[in-house]
């Protein structure tokens, strides 16, 4: 690659975006495109042909053989089946590059190995996957520029029209929210935006290793975080590796992944060295939901190949050291309009003011009511180890409003009205009782879980290597509800002003308790909390049932997010995705231990005794007490580890007993995780004295201080 790029040239080089559009469609086909992007009106068959062959023939000159459908099914990642444009030869033996309508819109990938949580097999075997055309098609090119391949995002379905991925039900959310904003805005007098878009901007946390140590880590290199390790003498405690000069060796990784992203129109915008040592983020500007949901999943996949390119590996696991920090996803979520009116900013004029409380008050109110729900979509395997330990937010969700709006919250609670502001001395009381106060952003709380930063809020539990698709969803759809329900109060109310005010001082006291300022990693909160009767659910085994409470079905059958049988299936889905992940570290640790470390101690106590023997047939008064000293040491930890391996391989024996789904998960999570933990620690501790040419793998120190 050239060292020298222009970012405005390059940038969305490889998209069919709108310019592309304009100047390659037909005028009346992109005016059709435009509206079916806009309004979701289906599209003509004829209308699809053209853009079809359009696109194919940009693709080619692109240097694309192969189109795919590309899709999210449950599994977290996404996935690819590629065709090529060629059709069947000719008389002559030539063949043609086709690529029509019907093969743009809908396709039909035998993807029957995906997880469908039963509910392809209730219905139909096959899936299908349907355009997305509100997420821009894009070619995406090998590192070497031989090979090209057109992605077309789609929602990925089952024969009766079933969700079987991330996107259908992500798509589903954001026209609830739609609807039930738009509905909103009405009442409040404004008659010009036609449709609400929740704007979503992701901060992607990760980890970067040398590849060479990479690969002599089965543990990363089978569940992606170490199952062993002991902590090196430096950790994270000076701090000085946050927002620290970024070495040669990331910085023309990072360049590279930059560039790769720009192509694809990813508006890679920040970077910096994050907490741990050996960890960076990534955070592209945000964009309309579904698009950051698409360009999240192609940040995760560039950053995985150019690390690759680079001989360095990326982790992107929750949690791949155990005493450093871990890595999440901050979900910066907010709500604008096709007009550009954000309904999270806090305006300028009482009555935009008013507005914005009660649009607060709802997104207070909805967190509060499906706290556990929320708390759900941001579980995932590796995010047990993550929520609650070093400076990851608790799994407690709270709200942090910073302390203007707080105040202004308490005293409409008190005294009905708010009439002065913590910040700006005098205040413009307009016709309201409502102060207007201008946008805090200043005091940042990074220990909340769902935070209030100015204009948006930000959701930090998100584990690093999970899809955003599910808190997104969560988020549109809780929302929308208490949206509706406002609404509903609203336009049956004979004074406007009065109602409003009235709902949101309602909201505010009854949703109170969600809101919390203070140091969210506190033992004390966590008190507080269960005083307050905040759900605190620790495990993403735990979480699982929220999925399908009776609360939880009727919201989404309401807003036609999700069906019944549809929620069934992604909490099955779950608890399988546990059992097997942690099936696969017990028994990846139960083979570490077995063939590369206690032959490694054994040959260290070996060496020992030898070193006894001969330093006492050498000279009889020689001091061997070193020796002697480490040798008891080293076998009784020896000893501890054969006994907690025995005792993980006749545990894990019995997960195939149970039942598959929400009973073996449980047994997972209470028998055998204990157990893990159990042979964990005399092999930490056996790394700590044991001669380091020996240990069979690179420590801690070697992975994270040697980039
Ligand atoms: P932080 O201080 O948390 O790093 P930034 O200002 O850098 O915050 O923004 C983090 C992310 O939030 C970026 O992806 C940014 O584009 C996104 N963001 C900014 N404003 C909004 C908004 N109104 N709605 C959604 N996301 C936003
Ligand atoms: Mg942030």
């Amino acid at each position: 690659m050239s060292s020298v790029v222009n970012v405005a040239d390059i940038f969305g080089e490889n998209v069919f975006n709108d310019a592309v559009m304009q100047e390659r469609l037909p005028k009346k086909t992109y005016k059709e495109l435009k509206k079916t992007i806009e309004e979701g009106k289906e599209l003509a068959a004829t209308t699809a042909d053209v853009i079809a062959h359009e696109m194919k023939e940009w693709a080619i000159e692109k240097g694309a053989t192969h189109y795919s459908h590309w899709f999210q099914p449950l599994t977290g990642a996404t996935a690819e089946k590629h065709d090529s444009f060629i059709s069947a030869p000719r008389s002559d033996g030539k063949v043609l590059m086709e690529f029509s309508g019907k093969e743009l819109i809908k396709g039909e990938p035998d993807a029957s190995s995906f997880p469908s949580g039963g509910l392809r097999s209730t219905f139909e075997a096959r899936g299908y996957t349907a355009w997305d055309c509100t997420s821009p098609a894009f070619v995406k090119k090998d590192p070497e520029g031989t090979g090209a391949i057109l992605y077309i995002p789609t929602a990925f379905c089952s024969y009766t029209g079933e969700a079987l991925d991330q996107k259908t039900p992500l798509l589903r959310s954001m026209e609830a929210i739609n609807k039930q904003s738009v509905r909103l805005l009405r009442l409040f007098g404004n008659t010009t935006s036609q449709k609400v878009i929740p704007s979503v901007g992701i901060e992607q946390e990760y980890f970067l290793v040398d590849r060479d140590k990479y690969l002599k880590r089965k543990d990363l290199v089978f569940t992606g975080r170490t199952l062993f390790g002991a902590m090196p003498p430096k950790g994270q405690e000076l701090d000085d590796h946050y927002f620290g000069a970024i070495r040669e060796r990331i910085a023309a990784f990072m360049k590279d992944v930059n560039e790769e992203l720009w192509k694809m129109g990813v508006s890679a915008k920040t970077q910096h060295n994050e907490v741990a040592p050996g960890q960076h983020e990534l955070a592209p500007i945000y964009e309309q939901c579904n698009v950051a949901v698409d360009h999240n999943q192609l940040v995760m996949e560039t950053l995985k190949q150019v690390a690759y390119r680079h001989n360095l590996h990326c982790l992107l696991h929750e949690k791949p050291f155990e005493g450093v920090n871990g890595s999440g996803k901050h979900n910066n979520w907010s709500l604008v309009t096709d007009d550009g009116i954000n309904l999270l900013d806090p305006g300028k004029t009482p009555h935009e003011n008013i507005q914005f409380l009660l649009v607060l008050t709802c997104v207070l109110r909805a967190v509060d009511r499906h706290a556990e729900l929320l708390r759900e979509s941001a579980s995932d395997v590796g995010n047990d180890h993550r929520l609650g330990a070093n400076e990851a937010p608790p799994a407690i969700i709270s709200a942090y409003l910073g302390e203007q709006l707080e105040d202004v919250l308490t005293q409409l609670i008190n005294t009905g009205e708010a009439a002065h502001s913590l910040k700006g001395g005098k205040l413009h009381t307009g016709v309201s009782t409502l102060p207007d106060f201008a946008k805090d952003a200043t005091d940042r709380n990074r220990t909340s879980p769902f935070a209030f930063t100015g204009n948006k809020f930000e959701f930090r539990m998100v584990g690093s290597r999970d899809s955003v698709a599910a808190p997104n969803v969560v988020l549109n759809t809780i929302v929308a509800e208490a949206f509706s329900d406002a609404c509903d109060v609203l336009e049956a109310a004979d004074d406007f002003q009065m109602a409003v005010h009235n709902l949101i001082k309602q909201y505010a006291s009854e949703h109170q308790r969600i809101v919390f300022n203070g140091n969210g990693y506190s033992e004390e909160w966590v008190k507080e909390a269960e005083r307050r009767g905040l759900p605190n659910i620790k495990t993403m085994v735990e979480s699982v049932e929220y999925l399908t409470t009776e609360d939880t079905v009727q919201m989404f059958e309401k807003f036609d997010v999700f069906t019944r049988a549809e929620l069934e299936s992604r909490a099955e889905i779950k608890y399988e995705t546990y059992s097997k992940a942690v099936n696969i570290e017990a028994r990846s640790m139960i083979d570490i231990a077995s063939k590369h470390i206690v032959p490694a101690v054994i040959h260290y106590v070996t060496s020992l005794a030898n070193s006894i023997n001969q330093v006492k047939q050498a000279n009889s008064n020689a001091s061997t007490v070193v020796q002697d000293k480490l040798l008891v040491q080293a076998s009784e930890l020896l000893t501890d580890t054969q006994n907690a391996l025995e005792k993980l391989i006749s545990v894990t024996d019995e997960v195939a007993k149970k039942e598959i789904g929400r009973e073996q998960a449980y047994f997972i999570m209470q028998e055998v995780v204990p157990v893990m933990g159990q042979l964990r620690k005399p092999v930490d501790e056996l790394e700590m004295i044991v001669d380091k040419s020996m240990w069979p793998m690179p420590s801690y120190g070697d992975l994270l201080f040697e980039v």
